[in-house]
């Protein structure tokens, strides 16, 4: 009996350890889950439906308006009005493609503190703006508001904008920051107190000894926005630590295979 018991206990171990040792990567969904019922790119319910799928994090876009509001949107513009060039009241009635108005960064984060949200981490992609000091201060309004909300916790920065990155960690060096731009090195990243990268497909299979330096160098990988079935097997055989898709549901389907 005992050695019965010792054996299926060593073949579950064996089951158990290449499962966890393979394929760590979390998904994330790109501007939330969009591509489902109801749903529209940075809505208030792409948020709750990536909370309902269970992904690791639900990806957003903020624009500061001229006079000073932030919003969540992915493009420069709504319905042909450049946001950051308008004061909220020339968008806030323009409508998403699923019927919401669009939300302001205040609305979404109240969404993401209601019950049933809370697991999901927030991808918060902060937008260029037209010069680094308009950067600068739309990184320390952005970061004020999670403070306000108490979400630091849940809360990972993305930005193309260098600028941006570096005032985020200036104002808090334990905030996790991921430049978007694919421009730094590993180490380079390291030294100015990034979390790691957050880059795009391409650069990372030209450099896929990234992956395991940012591992070495206590960093983690994110990589967009891949959508392909084949690239997401190569993304978890890269073993990055995230995979940002518009396409959810599939990845996570595929993490389970890969497993
Ligand atoms: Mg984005």
């Amino acid at each position: 009996m005992f050695l019965k018991k010792t054996f299926m206990l060593l073949l579950c171990m064996l089951m158990i350890v290449p499962a966890a040792a393979k394929s760590k990567t979390k998904v994330i969904a790109h501007r939330g889950y969009w591509k489902c019922e109801g749903s529209a790119q940075n809505s208030l319910k792409a948020l709750e439906r990536a909370a309902e799928i269970k992904v690791y994090g639900s990806e957003f876009d903020v624009h500061m308006t001229a006079d000073g509001v932030l919003v969540v949107n992915h493009d420069n513009d709504i319905n042909g009005v450049v946001i950051q060039k308008n004061n909220y009241s020339a968008i806030k009635d323009m409508k998403l493609s699923n019927g919401e108005t669009i939300p302001t960064l205040e609305q979404y984060l109240q969404k993401a503190k209601e019950k049933g949200m809370k697991k999901v981490k927030l991808i918060f992609e902060i937008k260029n703006h037209a010069s680094p000091e308009i950067d600068r201060e739309v990184a320390r309004k952005c970061m004020d508001m999670v403070k306000e909300y108490k979400l630091q916790k849940r809360t990972e920065y993305i930005s193309f904008s260098i600028e941006v990155c570096k005032e985020l960690v200036r104002q808090d060096s334990k905030a996790k920051v991921y430049p978007l731009d694919g421009k730094w090195t590993p180490e380079q990243l390291k030294e100015m107190g990034m979390a790691g990268m957050d880059y795009n497909y391409g650069v990372i299979a030209k450099n896929p000894t990234w992956v395991q330096e940012c591992h070495d160098l206590g960093m983690k990988v994110n990589i967009w926005t891949v959508d392909k079935p084949e690239q997401m097997k190569q993304v978890y055989d890269w073993n990055a630590d995230f995979i940002t898709t518009d396409l959810p549901e599939q990845a996570q389907a595929l993490l389970k295979e890969a497993k």
